[in-house]
């Protein structure tokens, strides 16, 4: 049988880094994607993956990484955006500086759809594409402040939309996951989730066969609002 390939944005540390860790452990030929090559290829060995280099915010690195991918792993089976930023200028949406929303939406929205429409001809029949979105983009229940990071997540879960409506014809989920929230440089040491949990549900989508769901956002392995 063929040995599943997966892919991961941001997997030098972090919810990234796990998420490959536990899709190396269930079986998987992982594919550990970061910007820095020192970085990213010691967390791909210590997380059992290969390293491949990726700045999802910059278009002649994406064009490389489809090009090695096309050489090297011609049929993906599951891409995990996961790489983003929490910019820390991003206060009150009152005072917002347009150039750190735009800024924010490069890699957090337009990172994972460019992402896709590259590796869409890769991506076999069943694949799984995950977003890794958060609930601070849920319009269900927005609030003020943070707002590049609201936004860029808002519009990352209308990607998924539009991406699954698109990709149904041809067998590929793509759905979004709220990770909660987890203990990384981003979340901080007083989240209240471990890393492990953090990757939970991202690894749970990803192993869903062709019958998995599609077009959704999940948290803890259930669906939650937009
Ligand atoms: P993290 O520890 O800060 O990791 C972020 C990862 O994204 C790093 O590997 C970072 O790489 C990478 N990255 C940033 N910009 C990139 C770029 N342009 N190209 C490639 N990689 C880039 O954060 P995390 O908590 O693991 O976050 C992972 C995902 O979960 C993010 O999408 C985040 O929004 C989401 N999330 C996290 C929480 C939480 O509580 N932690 C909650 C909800 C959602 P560098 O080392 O090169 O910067």
């Amino acid at each position: 049988m063929r040995i599943r390939t997966a892919i991961v944005t941001g997997a030098n540390r972090g919810i990234g880094q796990e998420t490959a860790r536990q899709l190396a452990a269930a079986g998987l030929r992982v594919i550990a994607t970061a910007r820095d090559p020192q970085a990213g290829a010691a967390a791909a060995r210590a997380a059992g993956a290969e390293y491949a280099r990726l700045d999802v915010s910059d278009e002649a690195s994406r064009l490389a990484f489809r090009d090695w991918t096309r050489e090297n792993a011609p049929q993906v089976d599951v891409l995990v955006n996961n790489a983003g930023i929490y910019p820390e200028r991003d206060g009150n949406g009152l005072e917002a500086d347009l150039e750190v929303i735009r800024s924010t939406l490069e890699v957090n929205t337009f990172g994972p759809l460019r992402l896709v429409q590259l590796l869409a001809p890769l991506l076999v029949t069943g694949a799984q594409v995950i977003h890794v979105s958060s609930g601070m983009g849920q319009l269900s229940d927005m609030g003020g402040a943070s707002p590049a990071y609201r936004i860029s997540k808002t519009a990352l879960n209308a990607v998924t939309r539009i991406l699954a409506a698109e990709l149904a014809a041809r067998g590929i989920a793509v759905n979004s996951v709220c990770p909660g929230w987890v203990r990384t440089d981003m979340g901080g040491a007083s989240a209240t989730r471990p890393v492990e949990k953090g990757a939970e549900t991202i690894v749970w989508l990803a192993l869903q066969g062709a019958n998995g769901p599609s077009g959704g956002f999940f948290r803890d392995k259930q669906p939650i609002p937009w």
